[in-house]
């Protein structure tokens, strides 16, 4: 069986952001129940139930863990173990980065990376700290477009390029090459398919057939509207100048895949200052009457 949970669901910054008083991040924190507090993007996946991987690692990881019994150590297996067997990373952005130096308590991993990304951990001198002792870091070589099982899990995970750059803190060490700096994920499991795309820069022909026929797809929700940020913040960049197409208007994400054919689709990496992280907004009704869900940390595949 495929498990699949969400334990952050908002994009980087979470929902509310520290130095943010926009009025979605004030509702977070003065009316939670209406805008709810949302950590930064976290998924896991499991074919089990008891050995768990990471997709990606969140900088709210270690809240993320204690959140979730599923990811802490079983005192049965002595006094240091963890359930997580690897961590999956499609990308070197921050938000999905950081959490793997949480990691750091001289605790085996595995981690699947393209090249690219690989390198630019290697070029930080911060990540030295996951290799004070002999084999504490396992890569796993991520190739675009070639499969991969998890571990001994079962599961296959196929990477999908997508276009996309380093972030600004290794631009040097970019070599343009589509895949290699970005990515999307395709798990598949005793028939079941799920796609994993936080990040959606275009939405193209080869991703809408990536999508068509997949039981979930976990979508880019970054952003209502392009000039969203720039609206509540003055000076700051345009969604689709940053790598996210919008999910409204005509050219936006949910025009986009309105024809294509698959099952469950969720919005996942929400920006505090999208609309429809607010039940009364327009742009939820929208959303939801679409026939998409949105979801929330905690958000499990087969119980939601
Ligand atoms: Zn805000």
């Amino acid at each position: 069986m495929l498990h699949f949970k969400m334990l952050g669901t908002a994009a980087g910054g979470g929902v509310p952001q520290w130095n943010c008083a926009c009025s979605l991040c004030a509702l977070a924190r003065e009316s939670p129940e209406t805008v709810k507090p949302r950590l930064q993007l976290q998924a896991i996946v499991s074919s089990d139930g008891e050995g768990w991987y990471l997709l990606n690692a969140s900088p709210d990881l270690r809240f993320q863990i204690e959140a979730n019994p599923e990811l802490q150590p079983d005192p049965r297996n002595g006094r240091r173990s963890t359930p997580i067997r690897g961590i999956v990373l499609t990308s070197a952005d921050l938000d999905q980065i950081l959490g793997v130096l949480l990691l750091r308590e001289f605790q085996p991993l595995t981690l699947y990376a393209t090249a690219l990304v690989r390198k630019t951990l290697e070029a930080n001198s911060f990540f030295r700290m996951l290799e004070r002792v002999p084999n504490q870091l396992a890569w796993v070589e991520i190739v675009p477009g070639q499969p991969f099982e998890l571990g001994h899990s079962g599961i296959r995970c196929t990477p999908i390029p997508l276009a996309g750059s380093l972030p600004f803190y290794a631009r040097e060490l970019d070599t343009g090459e589509t895949g290699q700096a970005s990515l999307g994920l395709l798990l598949e499991h005793e028939g079941r398919r799920i796609a994993y795309t936080p990040t959606v820069p275009e939405i193209t022909p080869e991703l809408k057939e990536f999508y068509r026929g997949a039981d979930a797809a976990f979508v880019d929700g970054t952003f209502w509207s392009d000039a969203e940020l720039n609206c509540t913040h003055a000076g700051t960049p345009m969604a689709r100048a940053i790598g996210h197409v919008p999910l409204g208007g005509e050219d936006g994400t949910i025009a986009l895949l309105r024809e294509v054919d698959f099952q469950r689709r969720i919005f996942v990496h929400i920006n505090n200052t999208n609309p429809i992280l607010d039940p009364r907004r327009d742009a939820y009704r929208a959303v939801i009457e679409a026939g998409w869900e949105i979801a929330d940390d905690g958000w499990q595949l087969d119980r939601s």
